[in-house]
């Protein structure tokens, strides 16, 4: 079965995805999904939402190959996709801004939405500034606390930002919260889920307003160097931007596939995310696929550097191209991705986002262990300047920030 054709009418990538809700949230799932079918066979639709790719996000974004990361790995020639360029600096932008197009021609006047370090919040309230429709973000105290920049950038962006005070206060309660509130008033909004997770349609929906990044880089390494890419890699949190580089290239055999899950400090439970690599089958927020489970079989807490990564779930379709041996999954750490954090800032002049620094730890890796005629291109989902002082405190003095 070729990729654009999955999932299955039932929102099932072989045993994963589907839908593991209340039957009340699944009437309303299948509307989202009904006028989804619709609107992306709809050419006004469509063009509306590229001219915005275009003119809004600077689409295409560049492929750039990254001559002295590769002179430093030793080996194959490594290329970057600039999603840290897009417009709000992440690859998220791309599909906020189709869930929130989605939401405007389904007639809803807010989309809601839960956030973690903030990154998805922020990407959600630009596409609902920019469209006209309210935007309700539910974020945990704790998080609110930590992640303050982008509680501004919501703020300032028009966004509700709605502090959640129970429990942990972090992302697990403010999924909980928003999702509370969207079954409250499911008519007049939209839950607008912030990478490939979650009930049918949303892996599907969020894979395809992604894929416009795995278009295009096809298209530009075609033409660039000729030949397809050897290596694609791609950091996995819930799997949005990899599915969507992916996507370009499933069906080209001769392109080997990485996703990058975060190893954290290590394998012990509550030190990593690496949830295909570690986890099993189960399910969580809707779905099932692997999750990281603790000792009685719920999901377990997680950690990584890099915030936008320690989910403990993933998108169904990668459980599937796990199984079928479509896509690699490894892992990389914190030490790995602090350090080419530093790498490619200082050998490239390119601060990357620490969940891109993953992708970026195990291409050197990977280039390292393939000759100097083999080519690598990593999806550099988004850009540092959110992480610099975490980083910087943290681990500025062993690389001789002193400030
Ligand atoms: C949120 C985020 C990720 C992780 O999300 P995916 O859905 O796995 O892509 C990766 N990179 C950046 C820059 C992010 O903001």
């Amino acid at each position: 079965m070729s990729a654009e054709q999955l999932p299955d009418k039932k929102g099932f990538f072989g045993p994963y995805g589907g839908q593991y809700i209340p039957d009340q949230l699944k009437d309303i799932m299948n509307d989202i999904s009904h006028e989804y079918d619709m609107l992306r066979e709809d050419p006004d639709f469509i063009e509306e939402l590229q001219s915005l790719y275009r003119d809004y996000v600077g689409r295409p974004s560049p492929i750039f190959e990254a001559k002295r990361l590769t002179e430093n790995s030793g080996g194959a020639k490594i290329y970057l996709k600039r999603e840290d360029l897009n417009h709000s600096g992440a690859h998220k932008i791309n599909h906020t801004l189709g869930e929130v197009l989605l939401a405007k021609h389904m007639g809803k006047k807010k989309v809601i939405a839960e956030t973690g370090a903030g990154q998805h919040g922020v990407a959600l309230a630009t596409a609902a500034a920019l469209l006209g429709l309210e935007c309700d973000i539910y974020m945990g105290e704790v998080d609110i606390a930590k992640e303050h920049p982008n509680v501004v950038r919501m703020k300032i962006l028009g966004a509700q930002v709605i502090p959640v005070s129970h429990g942990l206060k972090t992302l697990k309660e403010a999924v909980d919260a928003a999702f509370e509130a969207y079954v409250k008033d499911p008519i007049t909004q939209l839950y607008a889920i912030g990478s490939v997770v979650g009930p049918h349609p949303f892996p599907m929906m969020v894979r395809d307003f992604q894929a416009i990044v795995g278009k295009e880089s096809r298209e530009q390494f075609l033409e660039k160097t000729g030949a397809l890419p050897g290596h694609v890699v791609a950091c996995v949190g819930g799997g949005s931007n990899a599915m969507g580089i992916f996507t370009g290239f499933l069906d080209d055999k001769s392109v080997n596939l990485y996703g990058v899950e975060p190893a954290g400090l290590s394998f012990k439970e509550g030190e990593h995310a690496a949830t295909i690599s570690k986890g099993t089958p189960g399910i969580l927020h809707g779905f099932f696929s692997y999750l990281l489970k603790d000792e009685k079989g719920e999901p377990a807490p997680v950690y990584s550097v890099a915030s936008g990564l320690d989910y403990p779930g993933v998108g169904p379709q990668h459980s599937y191209l796990k199984d079928i041996g479509r896509v690699n999954y490894e892992t990389a750490g914190d030490k790995e991705a602090i350090d080419a954090f530093f790498k490619i800032s200082r050998l490239e002049g390119i601060i990357p986002a620490l969940e891109s620094a993953h992708a970026v730890a195990y291409a050197m890796k990977l280039a390292a262990s393939l000759s100097k005629d083999e080519t690598i291109l990593i999806n550099l989902s988004g850009r540092g300047d959110k992480d610099i002082d975490f980083v910087v405190e943290k681990y500025g003095e062993q690389y001789g920030v002193v400030l």
